[in-house]
């Protein structure tokens, strides 16, 4: 029995569709949106549209972004000679956020998982290892401290170590099965300074 309109059912759906929203806070974000002026839920629906169309990957660490090449990329007083490799763009922001980190980075999207079917073929690693062709003088590993994060740091590590290129993983301050992204700066910092050669 549709205990809605077929319409709140469908807009329900979609946003119960979306991660870390449950059945109820769909419900609840349907009616919202439902009784917003119209207006707004234009600008909502164009915002949404747009951000979809105009977002894309950096052509060089392929983060997210506007340009065809992401600020960082783009700024000349950043150190291109030290890559942090880190599994999205969340992870990026929090590092960004110390700013404390002169580097560039690459990111992966995602992190190898034998248990997901995620290969090296579904992250961009052979990217990365089109970027090391030019002058790098560190890779700096900062893919979560879960099991599918440490993983992925051995993976790359042993294909880079044959290049010569210096490969550090940042220290394990991070708890386990922490995602980057929630955790404080300090941490963050003591990690990346207490990182160690792999
Ligand atoms: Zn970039």
């Amino acid at each position: 029995m549709d205990l809605y309109s077929g319409h709140i059912n469908k807009l329900i759906e979609e946003l119960a569709a979306l991660p870390g929203i449950g059945e109820k806070s769909a419900q609840r974000l349907a009616f919202y949106i439902i009784n917003m002026p119209k207006d707004r839920v234009d600008k909502l629906s164009k915002t949404l549209m747009e951000a979809r169309d105009k977002v894309r990957y950096c052509t060089e660490c392929f983060t997210l972004t506007d340009q065809e090449k992401c600020p960082i990329c783009s700024n000349p007083h950043r150190n291109h000679r030290q890559i942090m490799v880190v599994e999205n763009s969340r992870d990026l922001a929090a590092y960004e956020k110390t700013g404390k980190y002169e580097g560039v980075y690459h990111v992966l999207h995602g992190c190898i998982s034998p248990l997901l079917g995620i290969g090296p073929g579904d992250i961009k690693l052979k990217e990365l290892m089109t970027r090391l062709e030019g002058d790098v003088d560190e890779v700096i590993i900062s893919t979560n401290n879960s099991l599918e994060g440490e993983t992925t740091a051995m993976y790359i590590s042993k294909l880079i170590k044959p290049t010569g290129i210096r490969v550090t993983r940042i220290a394990s301050g991070v708890p386990v099965g922490g995602d980057l992204e929630n955790i404080d700066e300090v941490t963050l910092i003591r990690a990346f300074d207490g990182r160690t050669e792999l």
